[in-house]
């Protein structure tokens, strides 16, 4: 117990027996003792009103003359007020250096919620997005920056994947959106500038196409020369061999602009555009039809472990197919299997191809997708590898909603797994024979 409280307590105890005991002298103890408890009580709700006087008036100067317990109690009270208002004081300083310092950021920055309603944005998201802090508050983000890729990335839930969509207000500009989780369900869009990347991009896919283009008519004139040297009987027997061999070297350069100018194509190509389901077995029996002429392409073996259609464009899975076999191919001894399974389930459809060849050493299964990269590059020349064709097989397959996984060992052979989304996947229900 503090000292003003004890003081208080005997200041009451000792009111109250000068009470009794000058009613005693007077014959009436319990009117003494009434008087002084009714005078402790007036003195209480004295005080009791001028501190709610207080609270209602926010004027606390008077309760610097509280007296007794009750000076302890204003003085308290007066410390703790003018503390939570210097906290005040102290947040609302941090959180306007917190909102001047987000809106200096050059990247977009917005807060959503579980529902991806939008709570907070900076400034740069109102200038690169259009988003308005006030007026776009509570909106889904979808609905202010309507793009299927953003809705496709929200939905998914994945926060490690980076979309660029066009921006709403800028013309031409692109922007980069990631979502990063934060706190209990929160999330936080980022947005960022990529116009000039995407402007470089577009000016490298570019030269590569346009490049590819015009060194093909040249080529072409070359090799009918090449042709025609070939079938000529007169030419001179020290040309013969080096005709062989620039005509070989021609068609491989043919083969080298062929497949730079499917990447551009595929690269700068928009939305899928047919999206018809097609038989993927047959595709498979005559893809590998196409590949009877290599040297151990009669060993594959096709599992048809699912009678389900694909959604997508013939062509282009067709070229998945042939790229993914020749490569097993290549990389097979005579004596090893390739086989190619079609799956599916319900988490979508599988095309695998698999093979009991060379097999690759895991650290370079992450590069296999970039242009020209080859495990083996001399190796790989040799047998007519050009570290495209797998290139190629990641932008069909991106352009299906599917991917790519790989999984080998050196020496163990390899597996190429194609994984398609349901969506893509068609199951015709099999009709009861009754
Ligand atoms: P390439 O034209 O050289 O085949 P790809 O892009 O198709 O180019 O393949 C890249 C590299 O991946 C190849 O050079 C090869 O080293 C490796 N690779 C691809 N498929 C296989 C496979 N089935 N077995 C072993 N290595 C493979």
């Amino acid at each position: 117990m503090s000292i003003a409280a004890r003081k208080f307590l005997i200041g009451l105890i000792l009111l109250l027996a000068a009470g009794a005991g000058i009613g005693w002298i007077y014959g009436h103890t319990d009117w003494g003792l009434l008087a002084a408890a009714l005078l402790a009580l007036i003195w209480q709700v004295r005080h009791l009103l001028s501190f709610e006087r207080a609270l209602r008036t926010g004027n606390f100067d008077d309760f610097r003359f509280g007296e007794g317990i009750w000076e302890q109690i204003f003085s308290r009270f007066r410390f703790e007020r003018e503390r939570a208002v210097r906290r005040k004081q102290n947040y609302r300083t941090l959180l306007r250096e917190i909102r001047k310092s987000t809106n200096a950021m050059p990247d977009g920055a917005v807060i959503l919620d579980a529902d991806y309603e939008i709570v907070v944005c900076n400034r740069a998201a109102k200038d690169l997005a259009g988003i308005k802090r006030k007026k776009d508050r509570g909106q889904r983000i979808d609905n202010i920056l309507r793009d299927p890729e953003l809705s496709k990335l929200l939905r998914s839930g994945d926060h490690t994947t980076t979309i660029e969509i066009m921006s709403p207000v800028r013309d031409g500009n692109w922007l980069n959106c990631r979502v990063v989780p934060y706190g209990a369900e929160q999330k936080l869009l980022l947005l960022r500038d990529v116009t000039e990347r995407m402007r470089l991009a577009k000016m490298r896919r570019d030269f590569v196409a346009n490049a590819s283009h015009e060194l093909r008519s040249p080529l072409t004139v070359i090799s009918g020369y090449l042709d025609a040297l070939a079938g000529d009987d007169d030419i001179p027997e020290t040309w013969q061999k080096p005709v062989v061999q620039m005509r070989g070297q021609a068609a491989r350069m043919r083969q080298i602009l062929g497949e730079l100018l499917e990447l551009s194509r595929l690269e700068s190509a928009g939305p899928l555009q047919s999206d018809e389901p097609f038989d993927v077995l047959a595709l498979l029996e005559a893809s590998r039809e196409a590949l009877a002429g290599h040297a151990n392409a009669a060993g594959i073996t096709i599992n048809a472990e699912s009678a389900a259609r694909l959604r997508g464009n013939i062509a282009e899975i067709e070229t998945v197919i042939v790229n993914l076999l020749s490569n097993a191919i290549r990389h097979t001894p005579s004596n090893g299997e390739i086989t190619v399974a079609w799956r599916s389930g319900e988490d979508g459809a599988d095309l695998i191809v698999a093979d009991t060849g060379e097999g690759i050493d895991p650290e370079y299964i992450p590069r296999l997708t970039e242009r020209f990269f080859r495990v083996d590059r001399g190796r790989s020349r040799d047998d007519g590898g050009i570290g495209l064709g797998l290139a190629i097989v990641k932008h069909v397959l991106a352009r299906h909603d599917a991917e790519l996984i790989v999984t080998s060992e050196a020496g163990a052979g390899s597996e190429f797994r194609c994984h398609f989304p349901p969506e893509r996947v068609v199951v015709t229900p099999t009709i009861p024979l009754s």
